[in-house]
């Protein structure tokens, strides 16, 4: 029987191996040097919040790997020998495979700065540096001000999670406006506006030039390009992550910044695969990017794989574009492009509407001489996913788009509603007559 080896218990592993359950009998084993069962990376924030325990963040009992019979091995793989099919593992023992699948995820990025590597500097990626976040701020006696290097998505839950606990926190960001290389200029304004207003120190335009230890070899502050001394107890580094693969440097697998796999997610050794954040394709499917450290797209991966494996070959294909993240207490949804000034085309147009005290806006994107609709961003409203995939894929133009909108607004009736004002914008904005109807999603779905 094959004996199908996954390294990394993260979602495109554990899903991976428990597709492969459903539809085969195969052996199957995960190694994990992280942690003893799956957890939700996503939700390590609401732990050091309060909002839940460790163990709420383990979807799975810990009898279900046993039942359906998926070993559990923990521990950390040094080497893949492709050659004899075997891993070595850091305690000298070896795992022979049929089907290796890594599926390792990402490291934070470091980017050589000194004292990177002092007590009190973590990044926050793994169920260890959560660890290390109870230890290094507890509470404000202990850490009187924190600093964050890095304005993206994880940079900004840090700073909410040690808010939480009433933590001085000074956010360091090398761009002009938070997170302008994703949004474009009006949402990334509105951000910079709301982290300001939830008393976190946000600092534009300014790096990390050093981290300063004190007698111990502990962080004790930080001085940035702009000659500033910022004094803090815990340095928080979250300027994007990078593929975990390091230890693969010999294996011969091909390598780019990821482990290179094609739309199979087969390497060009025989019998290896990779899944999820590790994995860089080619080349980009469609718009998207080689690299998408983004939580479905593991899933996805997975579910794909499993397929290969139990003899059914099928190609990953991801569908259109679409995110969701949360910044402080605005919820951010994307479905298509919406690129920011600095990498949109020529030919893409936004429309954007903000309202006039809330942190609540959309921005639209479209061909500006066909009109046709090529992405929504949203904040402060949510929309129904599957409308808007369905929109991209029939190529409306942006009409359609914000003719149907209040349809394919996701918050139940009582909820204000804001697309009359939104489209009135559009019409003013673009010389339009539009007028807005209001269909069910439902109905909208079969007539779209
Ligand atoms: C704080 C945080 C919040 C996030 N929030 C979101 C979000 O809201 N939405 C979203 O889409 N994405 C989010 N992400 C990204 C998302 O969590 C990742 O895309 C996803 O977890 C990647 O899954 P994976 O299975 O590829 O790898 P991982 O989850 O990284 O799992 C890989 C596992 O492999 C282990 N491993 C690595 N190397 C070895 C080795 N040599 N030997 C043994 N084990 C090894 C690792 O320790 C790890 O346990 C977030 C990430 C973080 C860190």
């Amino acid at each position: 029987m094959d004996h199908i080896v996954i390294i990394g218990n993260g979602i495109s592993g554990v899903t991976l191996a428990r597709h492969i359950r459903k539809l085969s009998d195969k052996k199957i084993t995960i190694i994990s040097a992280e942690s003893d069962y799956f957890f939700s990376r996503t939700a390590l924030m609401y732990v050091y919040m309060g909002h839940m325990k460790f163990e709420h963040t383990q979807p799975y009992e810990n009898w279900f790997w046993k039942k359906n019979r998926i070993d559990l091995v923990k521990g950390f793989v040094e080497k893949v020998e492709t050659d004899s099919k075997k891993l070595l593992l850091k305690d000298s023992s070896y795992i022979s495979y049929d089907k290796l699948i890594i599926a390792t995820g990402s490291k934070p990025n470091k980017f050589g700065w000194p004292g990177q590597d002092l007590k009190g500097v973590q990044g926050l990626y793994s169920k260890q540096d959560l660890e290390m976040l109870e230890k290094n701020a507890p509470n404000n006696k202990v850490c009187n001000r924190a600093v964050i290097v890095g304005g993206g998505l994880i940079g900004i839950e840090m700073a909410e999670m040690l808010r939480s606990r009433e933590i001085p926190v000074t956010f360091l960001v090398r761009e002009k406006s938070f997170w302008n290389g994703v949004l474009p200029a009006g949402e990334s304004a509105m951000i910079n506006e709301h982290i300001l207003e939830h008393h976190i120190d946000l600092q534009l335009d300014t790096n990390l030039e050093k981290i300063i230890s004190d007698d111990n070899g502990r962080a004790k502050a930080v001085v940035t390009d702009k000659g500033e001394t910022i004094e803090c107890n815990v340095v928080g580094l979250t300027a994007g992550v990078a593929p975990n693969i390091d230890f693969l440097k010999d294996s011969g697998i091909e390598l780019g910044r990821g482990i290179k796999v094609n739309r199979f997610l087969e390497t060009n050794v025989k019998d290896v695969y990779a899944i999820g954040d590790c994995a860089e394709q080619h080349e980009g499917i469609g718009s998207r990017r080689p690299i998408e450290a983004v939580w479905y797209t593991g899933r996805m991966m997975g579910e794909a794989l499993a397929q290969t494996i139990c003899g059914q070959k099928r190609e990953y294909n991801p569908g259109h574009w679409f995110n969701s993240a949360k910044f402080l207490d605005v919820e951010y949804q994307t479905y298509g492009w919406v690129f920011s000034e600095r990498s949109k085309k020529d030919n893409e147009h936004h429309f954007h509407w903000r309202h006039a005290t809330e942190k609540i806006c959309i921005t639209v994107a479209f061909d500006k001489d066909s009109y046709q609709f090529l992405g929504i961003n949203t904040f402060g409203i949510r929309m129904r996913h599957e409308i808007f995939d369905q929109w991209l894929t029939e190529n409306k133009d942006i009409d359609h788009v914000m003719t149907y909108l209040k349809g394919a607004n996701f918050d139940p009736e009582f909820y204000k509603l804001y697309e009359d004002e939104i489209v009135a914008k559009y019409n003013a904005d673009f010389n339009k007559n539009i007028s807005p109807k209001k269909k069910s999603w439902k109905r909208i779905f079969s007539i779209a």
